[in-house]
């Protein structure tokens, strides 16, 4: 069997890998679909596609699983309705997916595909949002990520970035 794990990984997180890795007791095979690829260098959504891929490899390779998952990114399409059809043209076949996001929930259920709805994980502190605002604030982001996605993170400079998208030119 071969599950479907969407999400924008902005940035990948402790939350993703612990939902990754119960989901790799239940299926032989996973695809990380990477949501809104074209998105990147904004204050939601500051890694590009080509990093968080790299975040999402680096850390599968760190837990055993990189043999075991596709990665692929997938644009947004502004049709909500014709989604799950654009994905599905994307990515190789699934059998199941695994969201808790409540639009990903309702496209797939109106689409007949099975749909399980992973535990969450600390969600207080294991967000993008929460990490994001820590980064820009100056706190400790580091224990939120694995580690090899915070080496990425320094390397490429990212909360520099996420502090320069943030300004505004106003005075
Ligand atoms: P995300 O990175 O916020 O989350 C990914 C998944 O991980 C979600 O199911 C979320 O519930 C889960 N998660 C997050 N933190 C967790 C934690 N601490 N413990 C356990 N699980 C946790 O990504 P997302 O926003 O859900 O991504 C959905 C993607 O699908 C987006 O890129 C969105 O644009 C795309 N989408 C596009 C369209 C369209 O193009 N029309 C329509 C629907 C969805």
């Amino acid at each position: 069997m071969r599950g479907l794990y969407i999400g924008r990984f902005q940035p990948y997180h402790l939350g993703h890998e612990t939902v990754l890795q119960e989901i790799s007791q239940e299926m032989e095979e996973i695809v990380i679909a990477i949501g809104s690829a074209q998105e990147s260098h904004t204050t939601t959504n500051p890694f590009t596609a080509g990093e968080r891929m790299e975040m999402i490899c680096a850390s599968l390779r760190a837990v055993d699983l990189r043999s075991r998952c596709y990665v692929i990114p997938v644009e947004d399409i502004n049709r909500n309705s014709i989604w799950v059809a654009h994905l599905q043209s994307m990515i190789p076949q699934f059998d199941v997916v695994y969201s808790n996001n409540p639009l990903v929930v309702r496209l797939f259920s109106e689409a007949n595909v099975a749909v399980r709805k992973p535990p969450m994980c600390r969600r207080d502190v294991y967000s993008g949002t929460v990490i994001r605002k820590t980064m820009r604030e100056g706190g400790d982001w580091k224990r939120l990520v694995p580690e090899s996605v915070a080496a990425i993170i320094i390397k490429i400079g990212g909360v520099e970035r996420l502090s320069s998208v943030s300004k505004s030119d106003a005075s």
